[in-house]
């Protein structure tokens, strides 16, 4: 396997920083891992940890990353075309839940879409790969809904119209309408929405790797925060996402990763 250049946003910890300390072992020898973070100071502190695991930390680079923030990824990405010529794989990880069920729709779901449509024209044409880390918890049957189902779950569903059916769900937050209206939690959407991207994307793009996973309940502080304790370590959770950026997937691109298996669940 050639050298590969691999970025994962929102890094500084959780799965994202299970990625990154997964991929210093497991990533071809002379890789180029960008761990990347909102924060400077958090992002560093995570750089500063792996690198006294020791191994192949001379591998690691940290860059600041918001994905809500044109001018951060607009940097980044100008940084990685001068220093290496193309990207390999775009490992999108960041996200929040909570209680901001419209600034959730504005970071995972626009974030995710932004920092998609500014990385794509270098990600590198024959080999590219997208990693988007969803969630189980997103599946079309969680929408109660059937027009919104059948809108999110249409093979012809395009970037437009699902950021139109973001922007809906938003509306009906504002007007308090949203669960009457059948949507699930706003964690759900976004998640969805992200999912319903990358299939989007995957048809656009056929000669990249496109691909979705859930990474299962992961003991992180997200995880924690659903109530209970996660069974699983970022160790776990990390498996299925560095599968999807580095292993042979006999081509397999639009699809959504749960356990080792690919699911055949649209969403
Ligand atoms: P954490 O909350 O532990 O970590 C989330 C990461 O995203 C943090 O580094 C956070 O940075 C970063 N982040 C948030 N907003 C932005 C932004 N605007 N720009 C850049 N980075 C940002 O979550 P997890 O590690 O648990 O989650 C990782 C991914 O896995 C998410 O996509 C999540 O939806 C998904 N997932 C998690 C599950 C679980 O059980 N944990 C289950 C299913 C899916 P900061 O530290 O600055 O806040």
């Amino acid at each position: 396997m050639n050298p590969q250049v691999i970025l994962v946003t929102g890094a500084n910890k959780g799965i994202g920083y299970g990625i990154v300390r997964s991929l210093l072992t497991s990533a071809p020898s002379h890789s180029i891992i960008y761990l990347t973070s909102r924060d400077v100071s958090r992002g560093q502190r995570a750089v500063t940890e792996l690198s006294a695991i020791g191994g192949r930390s001379s591998n690691l680079v940290y860059h600041q990353l918001d994905i809500t923030d044109e001018q951060s990824i607009d940097t980044l990405v100008n940084k990685i075309r001068n220093a290496h010529g193309r990207l390999d794989v775009l490992v999108n990880n960041a996200s929040i839940a909570g209680t901001d069920n419209e600034l959730m729709v504005d970071v995972n779901y626009y974030g995710t879409l932004m920092v998609c449509k500014k990385f794509l024209p270098i990600l590198d044409k024959e080999h590219g790969r997208i990693v988007t880390i969803g969630s189980a918890i997103a599946h079309l049957a969680a929408f109660e809904n059937e027009e919104i189902r059948n809108q999110l779950g249409n093979p012809e569903l395009t970037i437009e119209e699902l950021s139109a059916l973001m922007d809906k769900y938003k509306a009906d937050c504002k007007a308090g309408k949203a669960s009457e209206n059948g949507w699930p939690m706003a964690y759900a959407v976004t998640k969805a929405g992200e999912t319903a991207l990358s299939g989007i994307l995957a048809r656009k793009y056929p000669s990249l790797l496109i691909n979705v996973c859930c990474p299962g309940w992961v003991n992180t502080e997200m995880g924690a925060s659903m109530g209970g304790k996660p069974p699983k370590t970022i160790d776990e959770g990390a498996k299925i996402p560095v599968r999807l950026a580095i292993n042979d997937l006999g081509g397999i691109s639009g699809g959504f990763w749960e356990n080792p298996s690919v699911m055949d669940t649209g969403v």
